[in-house]
């Protein structure tokens, strides 16, 4: 029996969208992690080989049979500009595997080494940052929120070279798809009408088979994907997650999450927060995640463009300009939850901005500010809210208006159901900054590790966790994130 079921759809599009490239060997692989409970899920057995046979396949050693290993092509928008041929510089598609529910999901490579688009790069990737992607996409798919996932990581036994000497090391990615709206920049920018139609067809079928034939397919994907992209930013802005470089080539068309370079969680709450180290900007910063999904989809729409015909423009221009609204529409139902409400009500909008109007002029931390509302609607002699702002009649007229709120609606478990939405661990930036650095300075998984069992149950309060919910003391205080690449 194969390791893995293979079945390699993407090879069989047209080969504008690829070109095959086989995992460059390293030196001394060493396992690192390995996600037992995702290899369950996508039928893979751990205890059927040894643990180096496992690194071998997942530093790209050894190439599991049925693999067809594939560099993807694509374009993309980096802060605004266009770029014609990027495509996968240091990631490699070993094939496509079924989960259980017949759900079809990419393996993908990523450190691998070079491929026909690595440009400049050395097609490695340094240890921290294939950390750093494994540690805030299992916190974000622990939180319940799309996002590729990480199945392993192995030591390369190889350093990487960047501002510093580093270990290398590659980590195993699997996604919906790793289809991105570059992916369809890239054919658009060449001509490729074709192919264009071709993977429009074939990202329909597999990310949205339910969809109503009746609809032109480009148009179906097109409002889709729109709708795909404002659940994932509404969620995003829902927890304070900041994903730092929203370029095209890292908007997936599934709506998951992908490619963690200088994300982070913000501490502080502020619309204006940015941490990555190249968005010097702030085209990228917290508050202007929506519009820049809607700049996105734009985008999106067209590469399209050659498919369209005169009503298709017209179309699609309607379900471009769809996008505020319904993204408000998921930011505040999601609020609502986060709030406790379990209705819509006219003034539920008022009570979401002004919280985050009070949170934001007194630097409250967006996850305990919401995490102590939780407590309040339990017992509000026990909770910390109040205290957390320096205008206490403001934030008492506040708290009267949505406990009247709360009556009117009545029901019972509020806080439980608050518990549920508002996490109480997330992957701190200081505290992954920690785990990095013992990671690649002495070899120390330790910090690690615990920090990654900590934020894969965000939301269920844990005896001896506690640190762990605590925001940075002043002098701990992240205030940047590099890319790391
Ligand atoms: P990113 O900013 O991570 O989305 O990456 C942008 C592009 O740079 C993608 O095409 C990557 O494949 C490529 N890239 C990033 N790091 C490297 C590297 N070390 N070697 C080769 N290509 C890279
Ligand atoms: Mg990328
Ligand atoms: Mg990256």
């Amino acid at each position: 029996m194969p390791v893995f079921s293979f079945d390699n759809s993407y090879a069989r599009l047209p080969d504008d969208l690829y070109m095959l490239q086989k995992p460059l060997a390293v030196k001394a692989p060493r396992l690192i992690l390995l996600n037992r409970g995702l290899m369950a899920d996508l039928g893979l057995h751990p205890e059927s080989l040894a643990e180096d046979e496992w690194a071998g396949i997942f530093c790209g050693n050894s190439l599991p049979e049925g693999s067809c290993p594939l560099a993807m092509a694509y374009a993309g928008h980096q802060f605004g500009h266009f770029v014609p041929q990027l495509g996968d510089g240091r990631a490699i598609l070993l094939g496509e595997v079924k989960d259980d529910k017949g759900k079809r999901w990419d393996i993908q490579l990523k450190g691998s080494g070079k491929t026909p688009f690595s440009r400049n790069g050395d097609g490695r990737a340094p240890l921290g940052a294939v950390l750093r992607e494994y540690m805030i996409s299992e916190a974000l798919h622990a939180m319940g929120i799309p996002t590729t996932r990480s199945l392993a990581a192995v030591l390369t036994g190889e350093p990487v070279h960047r501002e510093s000497v580093l270990p290398g090391a590659v980590l195993t990615r699997v996604a919906a798809s790793h289809i991105r709206v570059g992916t369809f920049a890239g054919l658009a920018a060449r001509d490729k009408v074709t192919a264009l139609q071709i993977l429009t067809d074939y990202t329909l079928e597999r990310h949205f088979p339910h969809l109503d034939k009746q609809v032109p397919p480009h148009m179906g994907l097109l409002r889709e994907v729109l709708k795909a992209q404002a659940r994932l930013v509404a969620a995003w802005m829902h927890v304070g997650f900041i994903h730092g470089v929203m370029n095209t080539d890292n908007c997936a068309i599934s709506g998951e999450t992908i490619d963690f370079g200088p994300c982070a969680f913000m501490d502080a709450y502020s619309p204006a927060r940015v941490f990555s180290s190249i968005d010097h900007h702030g085209r990228y910063a917290y508050g202007r995640q929506p519009g820049m999904a809607h700049w996105n989809l734009v985008r999106f729409a067209e590469s399209l463009l050659p498919l369209m015909n005169e009503a298709d423009i017209k179309t699609a221009n309607a379900i471009l300009a769809s996008f505020p609204d319904y993204f408000q529409d998921c930011w505040l139902s999601g609020m609502g939850k986060k709030l406790g409400f379990r209705t819509r009500q006219p003034e539920d909008m008022a009570l979401a901005q002004d919280l985050l109007g009070m949170m934001h002029a007194n630097s409250v931390d967006f996850t305990i500010g919401f995490r102590s509302l939780c407590d309040l609607a339990e017992s509000p002699q026990d909770s910390v809210f109040p205290g957390l702002f320096r205008d206490r009649e403001a934030v008492q007229q506040w708290v009267q208006r949505w406990q009247h709120r709360l009556n009117r609606e009545g029901g019972k478990e509020r806080a439980a159901s608050m518990r549920s939405v508002n996490p109480l661990y997330i992957p701190r930036n200081h505290r992954v900054e920690a785990a990095l650095k013992a990671a690649e300075k002495e070899g120390d998984f330790s910090l690690f590790h615990s920090l990654l069992t900590v934020v894969s149950n965000p939301f269920e309060k844990k005896e001896g966790w506690e640190e762990y919910a605590l925001a940075p003391a002043p002098e701990e205080v992240v205030h940047r994130t590099f890319c790391g690449t």
